[in-house]
């Protein structure tokens, strides 16, 4: 097992009213991933969490599947402030690499809200309704999202 956390270092940036982080250990969020992520704290009015999160791309499937037990049709995997996920060359040959880091990254913004709602709003907001955590958590939802957070925030 390749011992290599990748760790992203949020280092706040102030561009055209954007927050972006800076990126090292060649680590390259791509830009379309930082955009919709700064989108969806303005619409949850939330921040960056302060605790960073470690990104470990596995060396291979095979890797992937001892360190998370998912199977291959799972990209990424999210807990407690690490993602993994599966070798970035193969997300991206199946197209879904900047999908499944920007879910993975969400799990992240909303680490403190009550597991039972995370996959259903990450699954909405990313507009996946076929989903069936969305209606679990629309069965729930008031239509406010920053309020829906709030009061369902536990850490
Ligand atoms: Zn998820």
């Amino acid at each position: 097992m390749k011992i290599l956390l990748l760790l992203v270092m949020l280092i706040p940036l102030t561009l055209n009213s954007f927050t972006v982080p800076l990126e090292i250990n060649s680590f390259t969020l791509p830009y379309t991933v930082w955009e919709k992520l700064n989108y969806f704290l303005e619409e949850a009015s939330l921040t960056i969490p302060s605790t960073p999160v470690y990104i470990y791309e596995a060396s291979n499937l095979y890797e992937f599947y001892e360190l998370t037990g998912m199977p291959y049709d799972i990209g990424g995997v999210y807990f407690d402030f690490t993602i993994i996920l599966q070798p970035i060359h193969i997300l991206k040959r199946k197209g879904v690499y900047e999908k499944v880091l920007l879910h993975e990254l969400l799990h992240w913004i909303l680490y403190g809200l009550d597991e039972k709602y995370q996959e259903g709003l990450i699954y909405w907001w990313l507009k996946e309704y076929e989903r069936k955590e969305v209606d679990d958590f629309l069965s729930a939802f008031d239509g406010n999202l920053p309020n829906f957070i709030i009061s369902h925030w536990i850490e």
